[in-house]
């Protein structure tokens, strides 16, 4: 029996019967009427499949909660699932017509009445993590949840590259001027359509001043001091996580350093050097 995960959306949730993702030969719900079933690869060689529901059903958790239940390869294609389910329940009708708009071919569809195509529309974001010396800025905005702190991040605007996007940003949220805009990675962020594009960046300065009143608290922490951070899930705090093993690192190279010198100068003072990198970092 050839098996398939299904990934039902519902609601904008995910269906997950005793927190799994169905696995079966056909999809236990029945699929929304004229909605798109969507492929969504191969999961270790099981092929995976979004499928549109809109029957009442139990066991639907968020997609974001779902990262609490899911291995990582089974969680990344719900991201994509809800993506793709909601494009095609947000692409219904022609924007120029109002016709009804049909798949044609992959990603795409097109208007029986105009012929109008239409691709899959991504809004692509920047996502920033600013760093001065040997600190990293934070903020909280006012949209968030909960009380951690974030990253300074925005929309890409019509006529934008995305480093431009990055450097207006910073500039209009927290006032800073940026060099060594880097990029670091991506993520999909299906709520409902967004693609994360995460850079690091260095402040020319550290004078902060909140410009936009979207944010409530802007501050540059180093790794000794930090706030609440964001959920694992989320590319912030991939890029904060990757600048405090950064920082970590090069502490620790530091304290070795040290340690070579004192050595060459006087003969080795510490014999353990556990002790002393734990004091070199204390000190600091
Ligand atoms: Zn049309």
């Amino acid at each position: 029996m050839k098996k398939i995960y299904w990934y039902i959306i519902c609601d904008g949730k995910l269906y997950l019967p005793n927190g799994e993702v169905p696995c079966e030969e056909f999809c236990p719900v029945a699929p929304a009427p004229g909605k798109i079933v969507f492929g969504l690869g191969l999961i270790s060689g099981i092929p995976a499949r979004a499928v549109c529901c809109e029957e009442k059903l139990d066991s639907l958790v968020g997609v974001r909660d779902a990262f609490e239940l899911l291995p990582e390869s089974l969680y990344k294609p719900a991201l994509a699932a809800l993506e793709k389910v909601l494009w095609d329940l947000n692409s219904q009708h022609c924007p120029v017509c109002g016709g009804r708009m049909d798949p044609a071919g992959f990603s795409g569809k097109r208007c029986c009445s105009c012929g109008k195509p239409q691709y899959t529309i991504i809004a692509p974001a920047a996502i920033i993590l600013i760093k001065r010396k040997h600190s990293a800025l934070l903020v909280r905005a006012k949209n968030f949840r909960g009380t951690f702190y974030g990253l300074v991040a925005g929309f890409v605007e019509l006529g934008e590259s995305v480093e431009e996007c990055v450097a207006r940003e910073a500039y209009e949220e927290t006032g800073l001027t940026l060099k060594n805009i880097k990029y670091f990675g991506s993520q999909i962020w299906p709520y409902p359509n967004s693609l994360m594009l995460g850079f690091t960046a260095e402040a020319t300065n550290d004078k902060i001043s909140l410009l936009d009143s979207e944010l409530t608290a802007a501050e540059f922490f180093s790794i000794d001091n930090l706030p609440e951070l964001p959920r694992k899930d989320s590319l912030a705090r991939k890029l904060i996580d990757s600048w405090i093993a950064e920082e970590t690192a090069a502490r620790e190279q530091q304290a070795a350093a040290k340690l070579a010198a004192q050595q060459l100068a006087q003969g080795p003072s510490f014999n353990d050097f556990e002790a002393f990198k734990a004091a070199a970092i204390y000190q600091k």
